[in-house]
């Protein structure tokens, strides 16, 4: 059965690259070997998501961190936290993995078009939003101007530190990052993100915010945001949750009517936000 008719199969990959980047977390970068799997994955959006397995352990589901116009691979960050994700991080350049996807909606890109734009990252939240930013700045001028907000709980846990002077030095963006607690070799901000993000106190003025992290700090950004006067519908966040299947059909990542597999991942704060609470 073809992938076309079977949307559990996996397609084909191997690890073209693997590569640390914070403590506990690593870069995989996958090239697919059939076909099938490059045409599926010719266009996939920022905030799409995919199954990678590990043959012979399962699969799990990861935000895809890459964007088709920086990279030929499919580039995901995988903290290591149980079965598939030790597994994963035991493996090698060269050894064969599956994707399955493209999957989730995505972030609006179009509508976010013509706004100003913060995004504020947290942890390995970053790695979705990595795709925002490299797209926004891949084509700046169809963008307002973008401040970035990331953060951490600690320096070694800061995503994407090799990128930091892109953005820092990026047309029209304001770059910033905390971490919760310093450490002997940090000299840089120490603070939660909310405390940086009312600190900045960005205007909501044509400005849309996306956010995404820990559900706490997701929750906390948005109370902020809206102190300083953001409305829900200029709000974003993405979401995770415990799936099995990411086509809409086992019923276990359900919020409300909604189905953060095929509904979401991305959400708009007014559509999750009586929902919020439960993922504290
Ligand atoms: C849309 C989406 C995007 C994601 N993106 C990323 C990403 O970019 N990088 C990344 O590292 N992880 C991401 N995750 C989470 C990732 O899927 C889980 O960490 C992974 O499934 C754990 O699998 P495991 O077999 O290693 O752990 P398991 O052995 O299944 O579990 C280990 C521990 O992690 C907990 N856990 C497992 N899955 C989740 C989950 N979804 N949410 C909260 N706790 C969980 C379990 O309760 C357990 O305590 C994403 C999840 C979703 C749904």
């Amino acid at each position: 059965m073809s992938p076309d008719t079977n949307p559990m199969r996996p397609y084909l990959g191997r690890l073209a690259g693997v590569k640390d980047l914070a403590t506990g977390i690593k870069l995989f970068q996958i090239e697919l070997l059939e076909d099938e799997g490059k045409a599926a994955f010719a266009d996939y959006k920022p905030g799409q998501f995919a199954f990678v397995s590990a043959f012979g352990a399962g699969e799990a589901p990861f935000g895809i961190t890459s964007t088709p116009a920086r990279t030929p691979y499919l580039e995901f960050a995988v903290n290591a936290l149980g079965h598939v994700t030790f597994t994963l991080h035991a493996l090698d350049e060269g050894d064969p993995v599956g994707v399955r996807g493209p999957l989730g909606n995505g972030f609006p890109m179009d509508r976010i078009k013509g706004h100003n734009v913060i995004i504020l990252g947290g942890g390995i939240g970053g790695a979705p939003l990595r795709p925002v930013i490299q797209t926004i700045l891949d084509h700046r001028e169809e963008y307002g101007h973008l401040t970035i907000l990331w953060a951490a709980r600690s320096p070694d846990l800061l995503v994407f530190r090799e990128e930091f002077d892109e953005w820092r030095t990026a047309w029209a963006t304001d770059f910033h990052v905390t971490v919760d607690r310093g450490d002997e070799t940090w000299t840089g901000r120490v603070g939660l993100i909310t405390q940086l993000l009312e600190e900045i106190s960005p205007s909501p003025e044509n400005a849309i915010a996306i956010t995404c992290g820990p559900p706490i700090m997701i929750h906390f950004v948005f109370l902020t945001l809206k102190k300083l006067g953001f409305a829900p519908e200029q709000m974003l966040t993405t979401l995770e949750a415990r799936m099995h299947c990411g086509i809409g059909k086992c019923g276990r990542c359900n919020l409300g009517e909604k189905f953060i597999c095929t509904d979401g991942p991305v959400f708009w704060q007014y559509e999750i936000a009586e929902f919020l609470e439960g993922f504290l």
